[in-house]
């Protein structure tokens, strides 16, 4: 059986280590504070920003939730950004995507001061990214590499495939693989023969938004296979497609109306990876970790800047 790479458990070593960090912060003057923008009311989003809130309860961490109108213009927002980024007690801010259309959003990222973009989005914190130089790094990026360390699966010298290209997620991840020593390979919708790409793979990074798409035919035999994906199914047969029929996984299904899946086939990953993170409970718990884990940084670095 694969080794499961459970993001919980190193999601709650991350924060157990944090504790005394804000505890110190603290002592000496205030916590770290984070303030959060959410504009309009997007289920999902309403979802994320209530679970980094808890978490930041969890620490000790100080947060502010802002809320502006769905109608807000970008100039308004702007001016809101531009108030967090002055504001002494605040150390993060986190701009939740997506924003209403009529928002600039490239504009409203742009404008987070660089030292409080807890997200890691904002091009000189990119560009820190590519150069190696220090800076946050977006989250669930620096999560996938937080778990493969912390699991010891070597990466130094080791084939990587990351199937996805975002900014969020895609690039980063390459990037970071990258100066740990892989030799990286990005893929996306348009390369040729993608299972043969991906059986090259040691590690095998698959951020697509595509359910259960990389099955078993693009794993090769003990590769280390990181499932970003999280997409809600809520058709029945496709889920009794992927799940060969199982009655658990079709009872789940009725009682939620609809199931969170990953990019990775849950079934044939078992039966070929080395070791996998689970869709839920891989990938997902560490993006708040290390949000929270930036936020401190950002804190720490601001305090001694002082
Ligand atoms: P995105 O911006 O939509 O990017 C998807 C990428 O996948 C694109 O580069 C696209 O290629 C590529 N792709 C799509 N279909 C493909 C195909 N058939 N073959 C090869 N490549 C294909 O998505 P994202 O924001 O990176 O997110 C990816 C997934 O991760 C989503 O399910 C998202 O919900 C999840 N996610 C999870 C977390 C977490 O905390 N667990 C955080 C962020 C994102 P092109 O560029 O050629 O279009």
């Amino acid at each position: 059986m694969p080794q499961i790479l459970d993001g919980a458990r190193v999601r709650d070593e991350i924060k157990a280590e944090l504790k005394p960090r804000v505890a110190a912060l603290a002592a000496t003057g205030r916590p770290p504070g984070l303030a959060v923008v959410l504009v309009g009311h997007h289920p999902a989003s309403e979802v994320y920003v209530r679970n980094k809130i808890k978490a930041c309860e969890d620490l000790g961490i100080y947060s502010e939730t802002l809320r502006p109108a769905e109608s807000i213009s970008t100039e308004t927002l702007l001016a809101t950004i531009e108030q967090l980024n002055g504001r002494h007690d605040i150390d993060g801010i986190l701009v939740q995507l997506p924003l209403p259309p009529q928002i600039d959003s490239k504009r409203i990222l742009l404008a987070v001061s660089p030292q409080k973009d807890v997200d890691g989005f904002h091009p000189c914190n990119v560009g820190a990214l590519v150069a190696g130089l220090p800076g946050p790094r977006a989250c669930t990026p620096a999560g996938i590499i937080e778990l493969l360390k912390r699991y010891q699966v070597p990466i130094a010298g080791r084939r990587a495939v990351v199937v996805g290209r975002s900014d969020i997620v895609g690039k980063p991840v390459a990037l970071l693989l990258l100066h740990e020593h892989a030799t990286v390979t990005i893929c996306h919708s348009r390369t040729p023969d993608l299972p043969a790409v991906c059986r090259e793979a040691d590690i095998l990074v698959a951020a697509m938004g595509r359910p259960a798409f990389v099955t078993g035919d693009f794993i090769r035999h003990g590769a280390t296979v990181i499932d970003v994906g999280t997409t809600r199914v809520e058709d029945r047969d496709q889920i009794g497609r992927i799940f060969r029929n199982s009655e658990d996984k079709l009872a789940a299904f009725d009682k939620r109306g609809g199931l969170l899946m990953g990019d990775v086939h849950p079934l044939e990953v078992v039966e070929k990876a080395g070791a996998y993170t689970p869709v839920p409970g891989g990938v997902g718990p560490l993006t708040i970790a290390m949000l929270m884990a930036n936020t401190v940084l950002s804190a720490e670095r601001r305090r001694n800047a002082c």
